[in-house]
């Protein structure tokens, strides 16, 4: 699953790491690959500037075994492939190379059966590095921040993911689009998520994500907020999401919660 969106600072990475964590505590094996060049979910997993040796660039552009840039997180059942800084260089490098838009998906295949899930954090723009996760992903999640612009961009995302369904993979789908950041004091907040309700339909989730002081934090202390304070609203929220994605999956999209 692709978590895309060409907007900076919308909640992918934060989703990509607290989703994860969510679905790995639900007993299922997850892996989350960081292909954002800033390699914040790699930061966020507790993982050092100099400490990725192993990351999704060998695999992508230099060939080399995927299994061998696989690495433990601090959280059981989840396992990250992390970004690197030569992956600012590889919007370029895959101009010109061969199959440019397969390549993570090759990259990803030998490992592909060994996860349940995996969570694709892309950059914050519509370059080779996310169509090549969108080639790779049989999903997009699209985190969409709870502010007044939302739906701005929104056209050009949905564009894109449909020209890749035609010309590479036509078993793309969109998964769900998520509000994050949801301020419940604020008035906007409220109509943004009717409008965009309204506007996209049953693919946005019932569950939102409030904006959280936690989850804000929980990166400099390099854990995931589940991790860092599993009682919080921002926890609590990406547990349900959870629970949410998993009865979509089951097909019974719109039932009531079970819990
Ligand atoms: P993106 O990956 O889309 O650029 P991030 O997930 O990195 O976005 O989030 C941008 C910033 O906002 C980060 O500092 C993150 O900690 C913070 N943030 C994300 N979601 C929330 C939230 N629900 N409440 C408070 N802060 C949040
Ligand atoms: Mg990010």
């Amino acid at each position: 699953m692709a978590i895309a969106n060409q907007k900076g600072g919308v909640g992918k990475t934060t989703t990509a790491i607290n989703l994860g964590t969510a679905l790995a505590a639900c007993e299922l094996k997850v892996l989350v690959v960081d292909l954002d060049p800033q390699g914040n979910a790699s930061t966020g997993f507790g993982l050092s500037r100099g400490d990725r040796k192993r990351n999704i660039y060998r695999p992508l552009l230099a060939d080399e075994p995927v299994r061998d840039s696989i690495i433990p997180s601090p959280v059981p059942g989840l396992d990250l492939i992390p970004s690197a800084v030569d992956l600012a260089g590889a919007e370029v490098e895959l101009v010109d190379a061969e199959k440019r838009e397969y390549r993570l998906r090759e990259a990803l295949r030998p490992i592909m059966a060994d996860y349940d899930y995996i969570l694709i954090d892309c950059p914050p723009a519509l370059g080779f590095l996310t169509i090549n996760a969108f080639v790779a992903a049989d999903s997009v999640l699209v985190p969409l921040q709870a502010e007044f612009y939302a739906l701005e961009g929104l056209s050009h995302l949905m564009r894109t993911i449909e020209r890749v369904r035609r010309a590479f993979n036509p078993d793309l789908e969109i998964q769900g689009v998520v509000l994050t950041m949801y301020d419940r004091r604020n008035n906007l907040c409220d109509m943004v998520a009717s409008d965009v309700r309204e506007y996209l339909g049953d693919v946005v989730y019932e569950t939102v994500i409030p904006r959280n002081v936690r989850i804000s934090e929980a990166p400099s202390h390099g854990k995931p907020v589940i991790l860092y304070d599993m009682r919080c609203t921002g926890s609590q929220a990406y547990i349900k999401l959870a629970g949410e994605l998993l009865r979509r999956q089951k097909g019974t999209v719109g039932a009531p919660a079970l819990v």
